[in-house]
Order: C-alpha cells, then sequence, then structure tokens
C-alpha cells in the first residue's frame, strides 16, 4: 500500500510543479528581429514594485561568452519599479530553444534606471500600466501617446540606420564623426547600449509631452525620453549593464546586426563591434582584450625568442582594414612550442601603448602553431631612417583593394624588419580586430623599429587610424625581459 500512496504522491507532486514550471507566455512586441513576451502568472505586485518574468526571443543567434555556445532565448526575472522607473534583473537564464537551457544565473547589483525605448522600458510600460478603469485614464491616454511616440522615434531611428548603413558601404570614412561617443573605455563595459545614431532630425522630445499630474503618491505614467530622469536631469549612463535583463540586443543593432562593416569610425568602429555580429561578443565581453597599455610588468629573464625568419617572396594585399603581407617559410620557437608566421600587417597609429606613450605605427606579425594557437609578435614603429624591407613592400603597394599583388621575383627578409635588441614584453591577450578572439600570446619588442616620415605618410593615405582603442588590463600579468 505505502509504495502505492508515494508513486501517486509522486504523481501528483510532478503534475503540480510542472503546470507551475510551464509558463504562459504572452506576447507584448515583436519588431526588429525580436520578440517580448511576459508571463503574467508570475506578476508580482508589492506597491510600485512589480516583479515577473519576460523573455526575449532573437531571429539571429548571439553567442554566449561564457559558454562560446549559441543561444536565442534569454529569460529574465526582474523588478520594475513602477514610481522611479528603475529595473533590477535578479535571475536570467539563456536558452538555445524552448527545451534547451544554456545556463543560468544569478544577477548581483544594483536598480538601475530605465531608459527610453529599450527592452526593459517595453515590460515596465507593459506592467506598470493602470487596469482599465482606473481612475488614472488620463495617464494611461499620455502613456499611450508617449508609447506612438516610441514606435515612431523606433521608425525613424530605423531609416536612420538604414541611410547610415548605405553611407557605410560608400565610404566608411564619410560617416560623422560626431556620432562616435568619445568615451570607448565606458563602451566596453555599456556592452549594450544603443549604437550612437544621431537620426537626422529629432522629433518632438518625448520629455516635451504634456506630463499628467496624479495625485501625491500614485504612479506616474508619462513617457520619459532616455537622457532624463524624473527631475529633468541628465541621468548618467551606468557604467555597465549587469542589472538589466533583456536589454541584450537593443533595435538599432538587430537593425545593424550583419550589415555593417567593421571598421575604425562611424558605425562600424570598434566601441560598436560587437553588435555588428553575433561572433563578436567576446570584442565587449572579453576580459582579457588587446591593445593594452603595457606596465608595470614583472621584470624577469625571459627566454630569447629563437626566430627562424627566412628571406621569401610575398603576396601583399590592401585587404580594406590594413596592408596585408604574407611571406613563406618563417617560423619562431618559444618554450618549446614552434609558431609560423601567417600574416605581417600594419597599424597606424601603434595600438598597444608603453607607460601611456603611443608609437607612430606599429607592424604585427601574427602566428599560429600547429596546434592552432595564435601568437603576435608586435614591432612599434618610431619617425628616423628609411626601413628598406617596408620601402620594398610599399613599391608594391596595390592600386585596388582586395586585389592581391604578387611579384615573382622580389624577395622580403622579415628577419630585418626585427630590432636588434631581443627583449619584450609578454602577456595574455586577443587579436585587436574582430572578432577578438582571446587566448592570443603577445610578443611586444621593447626596441622601436626606425621608419622615415615619407613611409609613414604612404600609409597614412590610405590609413590613417587603424588601431583599435586601449583595452582594460584587468590585472593582467605583464613579463618583460630585464
Ligand atoms: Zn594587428
Amino acid at each position: 500500500m505505502r509504495p502505492l500512496f508515494l508513486v501517486f504522491a509522486l504523481a501528483g507532486t510532478l503534475a503540480s510543479s510542472l503546470s507551475a514550471a510551464a509558463p504562459s507566455w504572452q506576447n507584448i512586441s515583436t519588431d526588429a528581429g525580436r520578440r517580448i513576451e511576459l508571463d503574467r502568472t508570475t506578476l508580482k505586485r508589492t506597491g510600485n514594485v512589480v516583479e515577473i518574468l519576460s523573455r526575449v526571443t532573437l531571429e539571429r543567434e548571439l553567442l554566449d561568452a561564457q559558454t562560446g555556445t549559441p543561444y536565442r532565448i534569454i529569460e529574465a526575472t526582474t523588478r520594475y519599479d513602477c514610481a522611479t522607473r528603475n529595473a533590477k534583473t535578479i535571475r536570467r537564464v539563456y536558452r538555445q530553444s524552448d527545451k534547451e537551457t544554456l545556463r543560468e544565473e544569478m544577477v548581483p547589483g544594483v536598480e538601475l534606471p530605465v531608459r527610453g525605448g529599450t527592452l526593459d522600458d517595453r515590460v515596465l510600460r507593459e506592467v506598470c500600466r493602470p487596469p482599465k478603469g482606473d481612475p488614472l485614464a488620463l495617464a494611461k491616454a499620455a502613456n499611450e501617446a508617449a508609447g506612438d511616440l516610441q514606435a515612431a522615434n523606433a521608425a525613424m531611428i530605423k531609416n536612420a540606420v538604414a541611410a547610415d548603413q548605405q553611407a557605410v558601404t560608400k565610404k566608411v570614412a564619410d560617416t560623422p564623426e560626431a556620432s562616435i561617443r568619445p568615451n570607448l573605455k565606458a563602451q566596453v563595459g555599456a556592452s549594450s547600449a544603443p549604437l550612437p545614431i544621431s537620426p537626422p532630425s529629432q522629433p518632438a522630445s518625448a520629455g516635451s509631452l504634456p506630463v499628467v499630474k496624479a495625485p501625491a503618491g500614485a504612479t506616474q505614467y508619462a513617457q520619459r525620453s532616455s537622457g532624463q530622469t524624473r527631475g529633468g536631469k541628465a541621468a548618467t549612463r551606468p557604467a555597465n549593464s549587469a542589472g538589466y535583463m533583456l536589454e541584450v540586443l537593443p533595435a538599432s543593432v538587430s537593425a545593424l546586426s550583419g550589415r555593417v562593416a567593421w571598421g575604425y569610425e562611424g558605425a562600424g568602429a570598434p566601441a560598436n563591434w560587437a553588435q555588428l555580429d553575433a561572433r563578436n561578443v567576446v570584442c565587449a565581453s572579453g576580459k582579457r582584450q588587446s591593445p593594452i597599455d603595457i606596465r608595470d610588468g614583472i621584470k624577469v629573464d625571459l627566454e630569447p625568442i629563437r626566430f627562424d625568419y627566412r628571406p621569401s617572396t610575398f603576396r601583399i594585399v590592401d585587404n580594406g582594414h590594413t596592408i596585408s603581407v604574407n611571406v613563406g617559410d618563417s617560423r619562431f620557437s618559444l618554450t618549446g612550442k614552434t609558431y609560423e608566421l601567417d600574416d605581417i600587417h600594419f597599424h597606424r597609429p601603434a595600438e598597444m601603448l608603453i607607460n601611456g606613450q603611443r608609437h607612430e605605427m606599429s607592424i604585427h606579425l601574427v602566428h599560429r602553431s600547429l596546434e592552432g594557437a595564435v601568437a603576435v609578435v608586435a614591432l612599434l614603429l618610431e619617425r628616423g631612417a628609411e626601413h628598406p624591407e617596408i620601402q620594398t613592400l610599399w613599391n608594391y603597394l596595390p592600386l585596388e583593394k582586395n586585389t592581391p599583388v604578387q611579384p615573382p621575383k622580389v624577395v622580403i627578409n622579415p628577419g630585418r624588419l626585427l630590432p636588434e635588441s631581443a627583449q619584450y614584453y609578454t602577456f595574455m591577450g586577443s587579436l585587436t580586430t574582430p572578432p577578438c578572439t582571446e587566448g592570443v600570446t603577445w610578443i611586444v619588442m621593447k626596441q622601436p623599429v626606425q621608419v622615415s616620415d615619407e613611409q609613414i605618410r604612404i600609409f597614412s593615405r590610405l590609413y590613417r587610424n587603424n588601431a583599435r582603442p586601449v583595452q582594460a588590463a584587468n590585472e593582467r600579468l605583464i613579463k618583460e625581459s630585464r
């Protein structure tokens, strides 16, 4: 009798937990490649505070920075304060599909102000809307008016994105510089911040809507524009979006995703790389990104790098991001591993800083081991004597982008690019271009190499600036030859 009873009890528990676990999703918005839904059965209201489970389903997969696995659904339990318009996400679940959970996280952190036009804003307006027949009907009307304005705003941003995109296709450098936010460092933290697209003309700002005076203590539903808080004071953008739940992919981002080419200015600028393609997510979320400002290295006896660079014919191409050169049969070995020289390319100005100092240019010699490990030897270039190997390369600069030149009888010796001194800095980092892959061993030669004024000017004609801004070192261990 007892076992049978247990089975029934278990079945009962299972059935009830199953019904409790199956959310009943209600669609509140579908646009720009994503769907936002709420599960109203989870709604808990305490005064002005509403806690609810919501989810976003993306049209395009994103890669999870922690696991490297794609996901399309983000579920979040978030607490919204209808009075202060603050939100705090408590728990987030990443899913590949309805049935496959990738991972779950409890979100530490504080309440953050909800910016207008974001996914959170959508949810907040939905859950904070007064029930029907509420005496605050006027406020509701104002809220809806704000919603219409929001929709108009979204459509306008979409047009601006399309226009921006055309401009980018035409010529990346044509995109107005004014649209780039200056603080790139802050951008790295705020990976989900909306793209800095300035629409050609601003509509009447949401802040100028007539604000309906609600009775003291009641919720005010007037829509505020993103840059404003209650008192009309400018809101400070949070340093990171850990407290935001759904704001993984703002509308403007999904509109750009996969359609704007990465570059150094305009919509494709470094601050937006992570948002241009799902594969670039680590550009924003990575903790071992490059370049960095090299300082506070520990001085030790570093093993000399055994360069086995040999003279070789070469292939040179202007790939739209830099001048890239391939040679054959060159490698180096370090700590028992051999890395084959894969690609030589140039940056102006140099990407790595040395104690805050920036050099005119740098050369990156990208190597790969048989196992696929990447090691980059970086050379710092300073103004001085003409460099014969670089002159040979410049002599054969291609006339067209993406059209390689391969002179049959001309030879360069990459070994002659290296400085006399064997001293170097070394640390772990990433590729400095999308997809910003980490796990790259960096070797920065300490002694700069000279290039002439004229040689720098020639490169500048092609690439005035192709350096990614400096990234946070995050307590990285840097070793240097003493
Ligand atoms: Zn590079």
